[in-house]
């Protein structure tokens, strides 16, 4: 039985014994259970096929969840850079990776994720897939500097862009709520970017940064 749109097209994809590992790991391992959905994983891979992406970069790595969706999506001879804050997390993400076969694939950049962007740059790093899913606050830090990191037409994907909904209350101002506000109107409005918006679950954004096609 389906009682909601979500559950009905998760039943649709079917079960994904890999990645139920790893949400079995991150409850073993006591993590917060905020992994991407299924359906949401499947479009991280499809977005990483559709640009050929050959250098994907997600910030907020948790349990390997979206890392392995994304891994599965890239070209041959592709790499994830995956920067997290908590060395246990990005610990217990390279051994869900590594199980999944994708562990010669991704490397973790431990700590503020600010910081590692800021080295990325100077190595002259440059990512054709990003997905932004870490703390909301940074938001607007994090998508000016994968705009920063992009190549022309890189894709950037944006998690927990409606922030359970609180993005639409105006009586609700915080820190973490104005900032994912501002990240959104930049998705729509920054004239470097074509962007749009899914409401599904608590929210994705996904813009393209302009230029000629990847690759
Ligand atoms: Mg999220």
């Amino acid at each position: 039985m389906v009682n909601t749109p979500e559950e009905y097209i998760e039943s649709l994809l079917g079960r994904d014994p890999v990645l139920e590992r790893v949400l079995e790991g991150i409850r073993r391992h006591g993590m917060p259970e905020i992994s991407i959905a299924p359906p949401l994983g499947k479009l991280l891979t499809l977005l990483v096929k559709a640009v050929h992406a050959r250098d994907a970069l997600e910030i907020g790595a948790l349990g390997g969840y979206s890392g392995i969706c994304i891994a599965r999506g890239l070209a041959d001879g592709g790499k994830l850079v995956s920067l997290e804050l908590d060395h246990e997390f990005a610990a217990v993400a390279k051994q869900h990776l590594t199980e999944a076969g994708f562990g010669d694939k991704v490397e973790y950049r431990i700590g503020e994720a600010l910081a590692s962007l800021k080295k990325l740059d100077e190595e002259g790093a440059r990512f054709d897939f990003f997905l932004i899913d870490a703390d909301k606050f940074n938001y607007p830090n994090y998508l000016e500097w994968t705009i920063r990191l992009a190549r022309p037409g890189a894709l950037i994907v944006g998690d927990n862009i409606l922030s359970r909904g609180r993005v639409i209350d105006p009586e609700i101002s915080t820190i973490s709520v104005d900032a994912i506000r501002q990240f959104n109107e930049r998705i729509a409005q920054d004239p470097r970017l074509e962007g749009t918006f899914l409401p599904a679950y608590d929210g994705v954004a996904i813009a393209r940064v302009k230029g000629g096609q990847t690759r």
